[in-house]
């Protein structure tokens, strides 16, 4: 944003926005997904960790009660122990703090934050998460083109938010914050983690497209060689995701299915994937 006028309009772009009708998916053989925001909206179940975390707590050291504000002006968008430690600082509560392996009972901030762990799982295992129906419509539309699917996700919750979601068996290829852990990839915004993915799939990243809907996943998807970034508007607002360099800006993913068809109608005569073969057998 350099545009100091007082101008209405907004700042100038060198990037033209694709409508989702007119994205080009030729060459798209691979669909690397964001999980959180993007196939389930997660960000609920978080929210109602954080409080059946932080209400017992702060109304144990007296301290002025949680609330869904508190949510996003010190938690959303950190990783988990930073948003303990924010939470706390509002308060004036000191704790020490602890280490990784801390039992989720401690008051310490990786106890609190393990325990907030522990809070998340106990809130999925009993509300339960729904995909998205509009994702799940486009997973169905991709995957019957014979496109290969991956999650690529920073949240080490990944496959248990996609088992409560009834996605589990859609995907087999995950790399989440425990693989990229285990593997030493840096995450997003940087492009490893969906690099991994594509590899995993058997693609090379230019086949494959990236789908995010926060602002730290369209810069990693931007950051490599993919073959398009699909921004979803789930609050990050257009002109922000058009700017890190979503090339197709959509508010639900069924407003690509027109053109998954599309492309995979055109190379029907040539593709080797027998799921869009549309020879009569006899
Ligand atoms: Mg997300």
């Amino acid at each position: 944003m350099t545009s100091p006028d007082t101008s209405p309009t907004p700042p100038p772009s060198n990037r033209t926005p694709v409508h989702p009708l007119d994205a080009d998916l030729s060459g798209i053989r691979g669909w690397l997904f964001d999980l959180d925001g993007v196939l389930t909206p997660t960000a609920v179940v978080h929210m109602h960790a954080w409080s059946r975390l932080f209400t017992p707590f702060l109304e144990a050291h007296g301290a002025r009660p949680y609330t869904d504000d508190d949510y996003f002006a010190y938690i959303d968008g950190k990783p988990r122990y930073d948003g303990v430690r924010s939470l706390l600082e509002s308060r004036g509560i000191r704790v020490p703090e602890g280490e990784v392996t801390d039992a989720a009972t401690l008051d310490t901030v990786h106890g609190l934050g393990n325990r907030k762990n522990d809070a998340f799982n106990a809130t999925l295992a009993e509300e339960g998460v729904d995909a998205y129906p509009a994702s799940v419509a486009f997973l169905d539309a991709v995957t019957r083109t014979g496109a290969k699917v991956a999650v690529v996700s920073s949240s080490k919750n990944a496959p248990s938010v996609l088992e409560a979601a009834g996605l589990a068996d859609r995907f087999e290829v995950v790399v989440d914050g425990a693989v990229a852990a285990r593997e030493g990839l840096p995450g997003k915004p940087e492009p490893h983690t969906f690099e991994r993915a594509a590899e995993l799939i058997g693609l090379p990243t230019e086949a494959c497209a990236v789908v995010e809907d926060a602002e730290s996943g369209v810069k990693a998807g931007a950051a490599g060689e993919f073959g398009i970034v699909i921004g979803v508007d789930r609050g990050v607002g257009r002109e922000a995701l058009e700017e890190l360099g979503a090339d197709v800006i959509v508010d639900e993913l069924d407003e690509l299915i027109p053109a998954v068809e599309r492309a995979a109608a055109a190379s029907g005569a040539d593709s080797p994937s027998p799921s869009i073969t549309r020879e009569d057998p006899s």
